[in-house]
């Protein structure tokens, strides 16, 4: 059956400025990295991208390396908007990445110009795409001179391939420093995609500011801690759930006592808010005014109904921030 998307899914959640761009994004975007290969159901990855758009989520994030096997997340979803979205490609702001290993030999990984330009015609073939609205350099390169990376991410944007370009995990003074550059070249960093959770606080140490001060938007990835903050692991660990599966990206070891007790207790306040814990863990992110957009990851439609849902219910209180960082501190 061809789908028709909902008529009412711009009114469903909330559109934030990406920095200071003209470019605005959903408070909860979808990301592909899991449950989206060659090795996943079709249907269920269809069904999710449906939910999705249907709920508002216009922005949908790859990697070249997505999948597995890497580059089949792209693959399922070129199929699909090839099958679906036609007539819907302008509302959509799909974007992908190049950074981590993702073919032999030394061209095929970090930040060389010719593995960033190579990567993204690839990526652009299998999503079937003439342009991508955001083309990110995955992570900090030690090696390659910063300006040589910086220079070909302008000349990504010049040459059509994208609209956009961002960077995701550098840290404070990498980003300062790419800032500087983009901004010289006169293509200025879109936006940051860091990771960030109530477990995992390092933007906090400096990186906010900078974006700040910059004027680039923020998109955090894993908000939910790959589903630790949710109540996918608060009796034990599922068959159906990351950590339980075999690609390590989630171990059974991370999922530790310490954690539980947390998210338990989270829990508890969540439920006090007539929220879930992942809905409250979403909540918990946008409170900073520098993130533009929470990047969440699903296995089914349900879970991410219940992620936006989080927009209902996003005002934390003095009270309740306080109770959190004592949650989150206490050992
Ligand atoms: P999350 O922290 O949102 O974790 C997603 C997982 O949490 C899901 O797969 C599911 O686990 C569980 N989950 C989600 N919603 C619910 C819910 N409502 N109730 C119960 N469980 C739920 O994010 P990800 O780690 O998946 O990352 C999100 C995206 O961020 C990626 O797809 C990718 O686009 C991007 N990313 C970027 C990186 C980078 O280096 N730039 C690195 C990592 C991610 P389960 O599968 O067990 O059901």
């Amino acid at each position: 059956m061809s789908y028709v998307p909902e008529k009412s899914r711009y009114d469903q959640v909330p559109y934030n400025r990406c920095g200071k761009s003209g470019i605005k994004l959903p408070a909860v975007s979808l990301g592909l990295w899991h449950n989206f290969g060659g090795v996943s159901s079709l249907e269920n990855a269809r069904e999710m991208i449906h939910t999705a758009f249907d709920l508002g989520i216009t922005h949908f994030d790859l990697a070249n390396n997505y999948g597995p096997p890497a580059g089949s997340a792209e693959k399922t979803f070129g199929h699909i908007l090839s099958q679906d979205f036609n007539y819907y490609r302008d509302e959509l702001i799909i974007s992908t990445k190049a950074g981590w290993g993702m073919w032999p030999g030394p061209y095929g990984d970090f930040g060389s110009r010719k593995y960033l330009v190579a990567s993204l015609d690839q990526s652009l073939k299998r999503l079937g795409l003439d342009y991508v609205d955001i083309f990110y350099h995955h992570r900090p390169d030690p090696e390659t001179p910063l300006e040589e990376t910086m220079r070909a991410l302008d000349y990504i944007v010049r040459s059509g391939r994208a609209l956009y370009i961002g960077i995701s995990s550098y840290d404070a003074e990498e980003t300062k420093k790419a800032a500087k550059i983009l901004k010289e070249l006169g293509t200025p960093c879109l936006i940051h995609q860091p990771s960030y959770s109530m477990l995992n606080r390092w933007i906090e140490d400096g990186l906010t500011k900078v974006l700040d001060h910059e004027g680039i938007g923020c998109i955090v990835f894993s908000p939910l801690a790959q589903g630790m903050l949710t109540s996918k692991y608060l009796s034990g660990i599922p068959e159906n759930s990351r950590a339980a599966n075999i690609h390590g990206f989630l171990t059974k070891e991370q999922v530790t006592d310490e954690v539980i007790h947390k998210a338990k207790t989270l829990n508890e306040l969540a439920k006090e808010r007539g929220q879930t814990l992942a809905q409250l863990a979403i909540a918990w992110v946008l409170r900073l005014p520098e993130v533009t957009s929470a990047l969440i990851g699903a296995s089914n439609p349900d879970q991410i109904k219940d992620c936006v849902n989080a927009t209902n219910n996003l005002k934390l209180t003095d009270e309740e921030l306080k109770r959190i960082e004592v949650i989150l501190t206490e050992k």
